[in-house]
Formats: structure tokens, C-alpha cells, sequence
């Protein structure tokens, strides 16, 4: 038997914050503050805060394991808190800002957060269940400079304690497996629940992320999460564009179109990540303005839900690139990420995006299959069936959560509760989530297809599709449609549009026109409340 020579080096955070601090001092990161302003620093400075912040929680008394939780904007100091909180051996626990205020607590309590790192700013929002959580300390960050008055008897000041850092920190010799973050679904479909991500998995994902074909990022690249740091590991980005040594660019609070496309362009910002919602608000942004901004050579990546080729469309002929990847908090989240393979520039423009438009290919380390009644399906591009994984980075449990086998299988894969197809070059596509089928008469119809179908009408800016009751089908289509403002459209119209791409079971029963379509704390479609306020309609009519 012939053994390694290599050593046993541990895959850790802590390697990646002080290789970042070495080599790329210089580099920059830039955050919009709540007054719209512009806070900027170097590496050196950021990591030398991020050392402090592990040194001062050490010397708050934080034991390895204990739960730092942060409720904040994309900032530096939020990516302070994503390396200074897991070097120093404890378990950065990012909360939705975005949740009810008792939804927030019922996480807090569950994960038994110990710390808690707030924005100023947000701080009206922790009072409104700060008696129900567990936070033994509060430290309150102040971006705006005010006084944390009236709260000052219970809250300290973040600035305070990296104070209390002098530079004695010793680096506890991590495990790879030891606990580094941890995230909550986003409750979409049911009551959050936590995963646990090891030190091991945040490095391997890293690194996956940062691969050519999967979202190329380099430290020649200017990078933007628009994803909050708060969802699903806020995608790997903070992660990331800091172990190449990117500049990296914050939007604070300010997510909406026209503050995020002066600081595209301000900063030069050439690679962001976002969920649909977002980018369509730049597609009309662009579309309102024309000239304004210049948006060629940026590199959005999206995920979070399905971008509708459309929209996709629309973004590239303003000359920038759109990225489609799909993951999940349970996969780190980064499980598959669209692009051509090598060969494909040769195919029609339709097929082309027709490819981009699917989720896209498993990224090394992830392996996926698809399941139906039990079987594995084939990978013919039209057998449905649940989208399964596992891989270094994809959850065997849920976090202290009884009775969550369901969510994974027998011989070890995460059950992921997405429906889709792979066809014969791998390329996967997202047509529904287990609880939004349609399931009509014993056959399936995918949401998604329809609605995506719905928004390439030139006179509808939204769709959700969403199954009702029907007592000959059990399940039939209803299409939620919100029209663009100044467009008309009937429902023989929209009806008529789809007939030339879908067989005529498929189609809708029904087509409400309504103003808004209802969206959850991470911005997808809120189908449970469309489900529910026209569950009657069959009975109605
Ligand atoms: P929640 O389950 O509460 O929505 P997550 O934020 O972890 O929590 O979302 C993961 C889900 O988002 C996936 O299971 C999938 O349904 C959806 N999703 C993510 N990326 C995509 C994508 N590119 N296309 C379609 N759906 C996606």
C-alpha cells in the first residue's frame, strides 16, 4: 500500500481572510450608507477589523461553536462579520431582515444565537422582538453616526468593541468540519429551517464558484451582491470575490434600480448577482432611460427562481451577460450554473438561449439526478422528477429539526423538493417546486413553463401560475397576469399566445389580471396566497 505524502492541512475561513490581508491590501471595498454616501477602505483595513472582531468576541467570552447573529445591509461590516465571527470559532448566523418581526425571533431562539451584530439603522426592527430573542449581547453598528439613544442601557457599540481588540489574537486551530455560518430557508414553502455550513464546505464552494465555467471570478473583476448576505449564504459572493482579492462593492440599503445602476457605474462594477425581481427593475430602468447607463460587458448572475428567457433577452441586447444558476440555503447554495458548452456559439440564437434559459449544468463535486415514483429518470430533456443532490456542500439535516427525513433520501441524497427535467448534455431545468405543480388529471403541468411563456407577451410585465381545485381534473392552471401600464391584453388573447407552444390541456382555465403579484422576504412569487385567494374560482364560475 502506497501512501499520501501530502499534508493534513484544514480547508478553513482562516486561511482565506489573512492570504486576502497579504496579497491584496490595496484592494478596495466600497458601501453605500444610508445617508447614500460612499464608505470606502482597503483589504488591509478590512481584514485587520475582521481580526479584531474575532479577537474582541473572544474576549466577550464567545466559546467555539456559540451563534454570532447579524441582522444588517450588504456592507462592510457585514463582511467583517462573515470571516471576523467563524475565525475566531464561532458560527455566523445571518438573519432575514426581510421576515415578520416574531418570525425572526422563533429563528433566533431556535438557532440560540448568543450575540447579535445590528445596522443602526435596523434597530427600530429589533425592537420589535427584541424581548423575544436571546441575544446576551447587542452590538449596534453605526452607519449613520447617530446615538444609539434611546436604546443606549442595553445596546453596545460596535465600534467599542473592536476596541477592546489589541492585536494578541491567537487563531484557534480550527477543524474543517467544525461549524462556520449558518442560514434559515427562506420559508417559501413552509416554516424556516436552519442549515449548517462546515468551514470545508464554504472553502470548496468557494473555489467551485470562482471556476471559468462556473461564475468566473477574478480578482480583475469588480463585484456586487445584490443578493443580500442574508439569503442562502448570500450565494457564496462575500466568500468568493475575497479570496481572489476583487473589489468589492455594497449596495447598503439601496436595492432599487436606479441606485444600483449609478453604483454599477460610479464604481465600475462588471460582475452582480441578484434575484430576478431585481434585474427585471433594471430591464425597465434601462428601458425608461435610454443612454443613461451603460450596462455592456456586466455579468449578472441570477438564481433564487427562474429568470424568464425574456427577460434575459432583454438584458443582453443592452450588451450585458445574464448568468442563470440554481441552488438552494440547503446547497451552500450553488449546485448548478448555466453556460454554453464549447461548440455551442455554433448553434441558432433560439437554442442558444433555450439552454441559458435552463438552470443549467451540476457544478464540479455536486451530483444530481432526477427522481420519479421512486426511479431514477432518464435524461431526455422531458421526464420530470425531483431534483436530487449531494456533494461537500449540500446538507445531510437540518439544524436540531425532528421528523425533516422526508427531505432526504435512503441512500443519502437531498430530496430537494424541485421538480425539473435534465436533458442529454446534462443541462438542467427547473419546471416547478414539489408543492407548486399543477396536477391535472394524473399528467403534469409546470408553472414555470407557463409562465415564463405568459411574460414573453409583449404586454404583460408579470405572471404567476398556480394550481385550483377542480372537481373533473383535481387541479387545473390559473394565470395571475399583471399587464404593463399603458398595454391591454383579454384572456383570449393571452390564451391565444400560448396555444402555439402548449398543448391545449395545458393551457389556463382561468386568467385574472391583478396589480401585484404577492412576493416573499427573498422576492419569489408567493403562490400560497395566490392559491389561496382563488381557490374558489372553479366554484364561483
Ligand atoms: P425557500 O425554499 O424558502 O425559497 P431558498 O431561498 O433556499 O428558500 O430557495 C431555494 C429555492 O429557490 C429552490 O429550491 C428553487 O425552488 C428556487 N430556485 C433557486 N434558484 C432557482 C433558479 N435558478 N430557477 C428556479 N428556481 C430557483
Amino acid at each position: 500500500m502506497i501512501q499520501s505524502t501530502m499534508m493534513e492541512y484544514p480547508l478553513t475561513l482562516t486561511h482565506l481572510l489573512g492570504r486576502a490581508g497579504t496579497y491584496f491590501k490595496k484592494m478596495e471595498i466600497v458601501s453605500r450608507m444610508p445617508d447614500r454616501s460612499l464608505h470606502r477602505y482597503t483589504y488591509a483595513d478590512f481584514t485587520r477589523r475582521a481580526w479584531q472582531l474575532a479577537e474582541a468576541l473572544q474576549k466577550a467570552g464567545l466559546q467555539p461553536g456559540d451563534r454570532v447573529a447579524t441582522l444588517m445591509w450588504n456592507h462592510y461590516a457585514h463582511l467583517e462579520a462573515y470571516f471576523g465571527i467563524p475565525v475566531a470559532g464561532g458560527v455566523l448566523h445571518t438573519l432575514n431582515l426581510r421576515l415578520a418581526p416574531d418570525d425572526i425571533a422563533y429563528i433566533s431562539n431556535h438557532a440560540e444565537d448568543r450575540f447579535l451584530i445590528v445596522d443602526d439603522i435596523l434597530l427600530p426592527l429589533l425592537e420589535k422582538f427584541r424581548d423575544k430573542a436571546p441575544f446576551e449581547r447587542v452590538f449596534v453598528v453605526p452607519l449613520t453616526g447617530a446615538a444609539i439613544y434611546p436604546y443606549t442601557s442595553s445596546y453596545e457599540s460596535y465600534e467599542e468593541l473592536l476596541k477592546t481588540a489589541d492585536g494578541s489574537f491567537v487563531a484557534p486551530q480550527l477543524k474543517e468540519t467544525d461549524a462556520a455560518a449558518m442560514c434559515y430557508t427562506s420559508g417559501t414553502t413552509g416554516r424556516p429551517k436552519g442549515v449548517v455550513y462546515s468551514h470545508r464546505a464554504l472553502v470548496l464552494h468557494t473555489l467551485v464558484q470562482s471556476m471559468p465555467d462556473v461564475l468566473n471570478i477574478s480578482m480583475h473583476d469588480t463585484v456586487t451582491p445584490v443578493v443580500p448576505l442574508f439569503h442562502a449564504n448570500g450565494w457564496g459572493f462575500a466568500f468568493a470575490a475575497t479570496t481572489v482579492g476583487a473589489k468589492q462593492v455594497y449596495p447598503g440599503p439601496y436595492l432599487d434600480a436606479q441606485s444600483l445602476l449609478d453604483l454599477f457605474a460610479e464604481e465600475g462594477v462588471n460582475c452582480t448577482a441578484g434575484v430576478p425581481t431585481i434585474w427585471l427593475g433594471i430591464a425597465q430602468a434601462l428601458e425608461h432611460n435610454p443612454g443613461r447607463w451603460d450596462v455592456s460587458g456586466l455579468r449578472m448572475a441570477v438564481g433564487g427562481a427562474a429568470i424568464p428567457e425574456g427577460l434575459m433577452r432583454t438584458l443582453e441586447s443592452y450588451g450585458a451577460t445574464v448568468q442563470h444558476a440554481w441552488g438552494m440555503t440547503e446547497t451552500s447554495p450553488l449546485a448548478t450554473a448555466s453556460f454554453l458548452k464549447a461548440g455551442m456559439e455554433d448553434l441558432s440564437v433560439d437554442e442558444q438561449y433555450k439552454r441559458k434559459a435552463m438552470q443549467g449544468v451540476a457544478v464540479p463535486f455536486v451530483e444530481m439526478r432526477i427522481v420519479r415514483d421512486g426511479v431514477e429518470a432518464p435524461w431526455d430533456g422531458e421526464t420530470m422528477g425531483e431534483i436530487q443532490v449531494r456533494g461537500p456542500w449540500i446538507t445531510m439535516a437540518y439544524h436540531n429539526l425532528e421528523g425533516s427525513t422526508s427531505s432526504f433520501s435512503d441512500d443519502g441524497w437531498l430530496c430537494t423538493g424541485d421538480i425539473g427535467v435534465i436533458d442529454e448534455e446534462g443541462y438542467m431545468k427547473i419546471t416547478d417546486r414539489v408543492k407548486d405543480l399543477i396536477k391535472s388529471g394524473g399528467e403534469w403541468i409546470s408553472s414555470v413553463d407557463l409562465e415564463n411563456a405568459l411574460m414573453g407577451h409583449p404586454a404583460v410585465a408579470e405572471a404567476a401560475v398556480v394550481a385550483v381545485p377542480d372537481p373533473k381534473w383535481q387541479e387545473r392552471p390559473l394565470a395571475a397576469v399583471v399587464v404593463k401600464p399603458g398595454c391591454e391584453v383579454t384572456e383570449d388573447e393571452l390564451r391565444e399566445h400560448l396555444a402555439g407552444s402548449f398543448p391545449n390541456w395545458y393551457l389556463p382555465d382561468h386568467v385574472v389580471f391583478i396589480d401585484e403579484i404577492p412576493r416573499t422576504s427573498t422576492g419569489k412569487f408567493m403562490k400560497a396566497k395566490l392559491r389561496d385567494e382563488f381557490r374558489d374560482i372553479q366554484v364561483q364560475q
